[in-house]
């Protein structure tokens, strides 16, 4: 049986030119990049220039720019830094950020911060929304750039210029700006600089890149938890894994070459599930014009739960998601992140996410727009008999 992947956003199978990079540089280089003979300075220049690599695909500095090990580790980067400020602050964060920060909440609180989570209705964060929350005592905002379950844009330049304006009102301290850029590479315009966040972060295998490696964009300077060696001016402490981060620049130069607009495909997609009434489109519609990716979208199918409904399309050859991959095995959680945008409790049960990817064709939206269609009429004429009859 076929099978058609339909969980870019979860991962991405690696492309052969970051394959081919991490087998050549594994292969030559094995010094270790601290070590002071010949061959560990060669490792050491090397690490260099490929940090330059990124930084000019990335339009930014390399000294702004730490190789960690995927989006998760840079985002417990920034929030392992609050817990080593003198003393506790406020944190504001949007309620549709990924576990990966959603879950310093506790701990934040544990230790005495106050940690505010700011609702995105319809999956948009409200910049004055968060400017409302901005106080003297704010450390931190975090708002992400692009959602993963809803595919929905933030307004994250608005959102640092309303910071802004809030310090120049006479905040006593600088608020750290981060957003988890994770899922917007390759997707969309990025020009780090333009963004007007203070942190970053990214993982190489949401653009076909190796797993567990990532980076973390940051322009000021922070404590860490972890000790260790000083590689990556003491930030990402043990040593460099210098094919993964060469196989991330191929993967990174790939995917910003080969970027394609798949607004035609989301359309199509739209346009075959609107003929099937108990299919709700639960992100934005592509003709809304709202900022979004039009590579993902989540719908709901009416009194069908997304574990049901994914299982049966999985034995039909299609892979999906139920909101978002690292949380999967914690349903309720998605469902929290898609309650706190206004969708109700029935549609975020039900709620299905498709991801798609540059390769995906028009034939395979088609097929599975249609294989959506007859396994959600199947199972609802079921649940009719099981309910009602
Ligand atoms: N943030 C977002 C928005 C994500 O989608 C993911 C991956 N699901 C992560 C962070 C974590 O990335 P990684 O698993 O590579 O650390």
């Amino acid at each position: 049986m076929n099978r058609y992947y339909f969980d870019w956003a979860a991962t991405t199978p690696m492309c052969r030119a970051a394959l081919d990079r991490y087998v050549e540089v594994a292969s030559h280089y094995s010094a270790n990049p601290s070590s002071s003979y010949k061959r560990g300075k060669e490792a050491s220049q090397f690490l260099t220039d490929e940090r330059k690599k990124t930084a000019s695909l990335l339009k930014t500095d390399p000294h702004l720019l730490y190789y960690t090990s995927g989006a998760t580790h840079s985002n417990s980067i920034i929030f392992n830094s609050l817990l080593l400020r003198p003393k506790p602050g406020r944190v504001i964060l949007s309620s549709i950020e990924h576990s990966s920060i959603l879950e310093y909440q506790k701990v934040l609180e544990q230790k005495g911060f106050e940690v505010v989570v700011v609702p995105a209705r319809g999956g948009y964060v409200d910049p004055v929304a968060i400017e409302n929350q901005l106080t003297e005592e704010t450390l931190l905002v975090s708002v992400m750039l692009a959602n993963n379950v809803l595919g929905t844009v933030q307004p994250i330049k608005e959102i640092s210029e309303r910071i802004g304006s809030f310090e120049r009102r006479g905040g006593r301290r600088k608020i750290h700006f981060h957003t988890d850029a994770v899922q917007a590479v390759g997707k969309m315009e990025l020009t780090l600089g333009e963004l007007g966040v203070d942190s970053a972060s990214f993982s190489a295998h949401k653009f076909e890149g190796p797993r567990k490696v990532g980076l973390l964009y940051l322009n000021e300077s922070i404590e860490t938890l972890s000790k260790g060696g000083g590689q990556e001016r003491t930030l990402v402490p043990g040593t460099e894994d210098l094919a993964a981060i060469a196989s991330l620049n191929s993967a990174l130069e790939h995917t910003l070459s080969q970027r394609v607009d798949l607004s035609s495909l989301r359309l199509l997609l739209e346009k075959k599930l609107q003929e099937y009434a108990p299919i709700t489109l639960l992100s934005p519609s592509i003709e809304s014009n709202k900022a979004l990716l039009p590579q993902i979208v989540t719908i709901a199918v009416d009194r069908i739960p997304s574990e049901v409904f994914m299982r049966v399309m999985d034995d039909k050859g299609f892979e999906l998601s139920s909101g978002s991959a690292c949380s999967s095995k914690l349903a309720t959680k998605a469902h929290r992140l898609l309650l706190s945008t206004s969708i109700n409790l029935q549609e975020a049960v039900s709620a299905i996410r498709i991801s798609f990817g540059p390769y995906t064709t028009e034939a395979e939206i088609t097929l599975l727009s249609e294989t959506l269609i007859e396994q959600a009429t199947l199972l609802q004429k079921q649940t009719r008999r099981i309910f009602y009859e």
